[in-house]
């Protein structure tokens, strides 16, 4: 396997004269530029990467489209971690024939997560021959020269091999979806291997990005007027494994808050196992990062975490959580929970259930377990049936709506300072996401998106808060 390394994009020559080949080619074979549609599925690293592919599109003279009737590229840029994501993607290429028919010359790519797995790059090569473009999420690098393959050499490209490229590339070009809010890798890959996950197989090998290089993004989007910046990994709190010099996340945390400007700092994800007191203590201490912790537990059983190798017990996340209710008060917390993972009985769902209201977290992300080909859990035995698990579904989502609809009270009274994201014209309503990550909406205008505001909670909904203007 490569080692990973960091390279400048712009740099590689190679890509560079391929990117050149393709500017030239669609300049000569368009009138105004051609449109691409870029569609991301999945995980904010999927969305992160939907925007470099985007930024590299942009290099190469495309415009952009949110209509696929309108595009001459359409990029897929899929996700793996459950069945259903998948069959979505399947089912929206497949509707994608019609258009190819009519249009020849339309590229279609697949790219990212969902192409890493061998049977998914099958199906797509023999039953999807419209698709003209295969690309597994490390085989990024080599956009350039895949698309050229496929619009010069009007030959299907198809390459995916996670272990195929590592590099960190540096110096891309990424065109954010939103100009207040920006996800930042930190880490690329995974190495836990939980034994229900795709994603080691289909990302490969954990690796960090170098400090200096995350600052420099960070501090680029925030001198463009960047409100709020999300770090990205897998697992964020292994952050710096193999740096020279060594860094820890909360390192990192700490030196991303000492960067001047007005700004939010989020994370995701941090895996329990390695969550230290040094990481919450960082999350008290910085003035800039978000009071909230979204810490994934996947289940509240003992024996059910240790099937899913997760490396810890709840005794201990128990441990975390209080520490960071005591350091932190008043933060936001919130998990993924598996539900239905196999082996699991009803005891073990019941600990689960009894975990949730001890902990009282403002939101669940809940996913019922789906089975994944080449993972550990593939082949333990799954008795109990899919209705079963989707009762016990329905039964942690009542539970937890009712646990976070009561938390929701607490803020009624409060004042907060929030972000304004959206504003909907027809009911004069702003919605906006507090410290803690949570929906407010309020009375404002449209040119106070994008802006930090003061308002107090008037009303405690279930699933948000209404505020008004604070004095
Ligand atoms: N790296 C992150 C999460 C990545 S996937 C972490 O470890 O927390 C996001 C969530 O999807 C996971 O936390 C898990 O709850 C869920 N998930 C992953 N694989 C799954 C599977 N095979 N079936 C159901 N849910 C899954
Ligand atoms: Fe998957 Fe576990 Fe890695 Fe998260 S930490 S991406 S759940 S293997």
């Amino acid at each position: 396997m490569q080692k990973s390394a960091t390279q400048s994009f712009l740099e590689l020559t190679a890509q560079q004269d391929f990117l050149g080949e393709i500017r030239a080619y669609l300049a000569e074979h368009f009138a105004a530029p051609p449109l691409a549609f870029v569609h991301s599925y999945g995980c904010q690293q999927s969305v992160y990467d939907g925007e470099r592919y985007k930024g590299l599109l942009a290099l190469m003279g495309y415009g952009f489209t949110d209509d696929p009737k309108n595009a001459s590229l359409i990029l897929y840029n899929t996700c793996a971690v459950r069945e259903n994501a998948e069959q979505r993607v399947f089912g929206n290429v497949g509707a994608l024939k019609g258009l190819k028919k009519k249009n020849p010359e339309l590229v279609i790519g697949l790219a990212g997560c969902m192409t890493e797995q061998p049977h998914v790059a099958e199906k797509l090569k023999m039953s999807y021959p419209y698709v003209d473009l295969v690309m597994g999420a490390n085989a990024f690098g080599r956009l350039p020269e895949l698309l050229y393959r496929v619009l010069i050499g009007k030959k299907r490209s198809i390459r995916r091999d996670p272990s195929d490229d590592l590099t960190l590339y540096e110096d891309v070009p990424v065109i954010h979806e939103c100009d207040f809010k920006a996800f930042v890798p930190i880490t690329y890959g995974c190495d836990n291997f939980c034994s229900y996950c795709i994603v080691p197989y289909v990302r490969g090998r954990e690796r960090s990005r170098r400090p200096e290089d995350v600052l420099a993004e960070v501090r680029g989007l925030v001198e463009k007027g960047c409100k709020e910046i999300t770090l990205l990994g897998q697992n964020v709190n292994s952050y710096g494994k193999g740096l020279e010099p060594p860094i820890h996340f909360a390192e990192l945390l700490r030196r991303v808050n000492d960067l001047p400007g007005e700004f939010k700092i989020r994370f995701m994800t941090s895996h329990p196992k390695d969550c230290t007191h040094e990481l919450i203590d960082a999350i008290a201490e910085c003035n800039k990062v978000a009071k909230h912790l979204h810490l994934p537990v996947q289940s509240g059983s003992d024996r059910i975490l240790k099937a899913m190798n997760r490396h810890y017990e709840i005794g201990q996340y128990r441990e975390l959580i209080a520490y960071a209710r005591e350091k932190v008060p008043g933060i936001t917390l919130t998990s993924d929970i598996i539900v239905g993972f196999p082996g699991e009985t009803r005891e073990d769902f019941e600990e689960t259930l009894r975990l949730i209201q001890d902990v009282r977290y403002h939101a669940l992300f809940t996913f019922i377990y789906s089975l994944r080909s080449g993972t550990a859990a593939e082949h333990l035995p799954d008795p109990i049936p899919a209705e079963e698990k989707s009762r016990w579904f329905r039964e942690l989502l009542d539970a937890q709506g009712a646990i976070g609809g009561e938390l929701l009270k607490d803020y009624v009274g409060k004042t907060i300072i929030v972000l304004a994201e959206s504003y909907a014209p027809e009911t004069g309503l702003l919605s906006c996401r507090s410290d803690g990550n949570l929906i407010v909406e309020t009375e404002g205008r449209e040119d106070m998106v994008g802006q930090f505001i003061k308002v107090t909670v008037t009303e405690a909904m279930n699933w948000a808060l209404r505020a008004k203007t604070a004095e």
